[in-house]
């Protein structure tokens, strides 16, 4: 089949399942499987598709079709500045979750503790746009930990990976703490599109009760593992401001709302006393 065939076909079954942005899915899918940009579709349009391409293709749009993240049948997200591999076991690394990344190069850190650190993006992410930095991932995941530990090498950053339970489990102080913790609250996951609710990891989208636990436990603790005068970063949901802000306050820290790109709040930063 040619590719401007191809790419008609796999758009309409996406359409006809229902997708959202099928066009653009079909585009990111069909281009994987050719190791092309998508952008780089359009100029091609006489290639001919062979039988293995073809294979691929009508898989991932296959899985497309039963909601399956693109990030996961492609195997990749691009974030900030690199791209990262994403599997079952991990959360997708959002746009979103670039603010809480910006706003941490905003401030001054040799050492940075990820919590719940996922496909690694955050953590690698600072380690790479900062020479001379030394960082921790941990996660409750052994199967997030190897994510993480392959993008790092790939990625070509240093880091020390190992499971943890929040801070059970971490050892010593760091400048920086920073964690995307499951915060979706539970009765607020049948509302959630079906791409994330069927296909994410749920311990990476809630705690399972009010949304709140993970922050709790994470503002009680920052005091034992921060150096003196060192910050915390944690992504929120943008009604969950108010509610975290106060934790981090009853905890001793200055905080500050951080909204996303859609003006949304959606970081906390909590200063704590040097
Ligand atoms: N931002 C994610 C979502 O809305 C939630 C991620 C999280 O709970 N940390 O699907």
């Amino acid at each position: 089949m040619k590719l401007s065939d191809a790419r008609v076909q796999a758009a309409t079954r996406l359409q006809q399942a229902g997708i959202e942005g099928f066009a653009r899915d079909a585009d990111r899918i069909l281009a994987a499987v050719l190791a092309v940009e998508p952008g780089r579709l359009r100029i091609m349009p006489d290639r001919d598709l062979s039988d293995a391409e073809e294979d691929r293709l009508w898989g991932g749009i296959a899985a497309r079709a039963q909601h399956q993240p693109v990030a996961q049948i492609v195997g990749f997200r691009d974030f900030y500045a690199h791209r990262f591999m994403v599997t079952r076991d991990t959360l997708d690394p959002r746009p979103d979750t670039e603010t809480l990344v910006e706003a941490a190069l905003s401030l001054p850190w040799k050492s940075v503790l990820d919590m719940g650190t996922g496909t690694g993006a955050i953590l690698i992410s600072l380690l790479a746009a900062r020479t001379g930095t030394s960082g921790t991932g941990t996660d409750i995941s052994e199967a997030a930990l190897d994510v993480a530990r392959r993008n790092a090498q790939i990625i070509g950053v240093t880091a020390a990976f190992h499971r943890a339970d929040w801070y059970d489990g971490v050892d010593g102080r760091f400048d920086l703490i920073v964690s995307n913790p499951p915060y979706i609250a539970l009765d607020e996951m049948t509302g959630l599109a079906p791409d994330v609710r069927l296909w994410e990891p749920e311990s990476a989208l809630t705690d399972g009760k009010d949304g709140l636990s993970a922050y709790r436990v994470i503002a009680a603790g920052a005091a034992r593992h921060l150096t003196p005068g060192g910050n915390m970063l944690v992504e929120i949901g943008p009604s969950q401001a108010s509610d975290v802000s106060a934790l981090f306050n009853d905890a001793g820290a200055l905080t500050r709302v951080i909204p996303d790109l859609d003006g949304r709040d959606r970081v906390v930063l909590a200063q704590y006393p040097a």
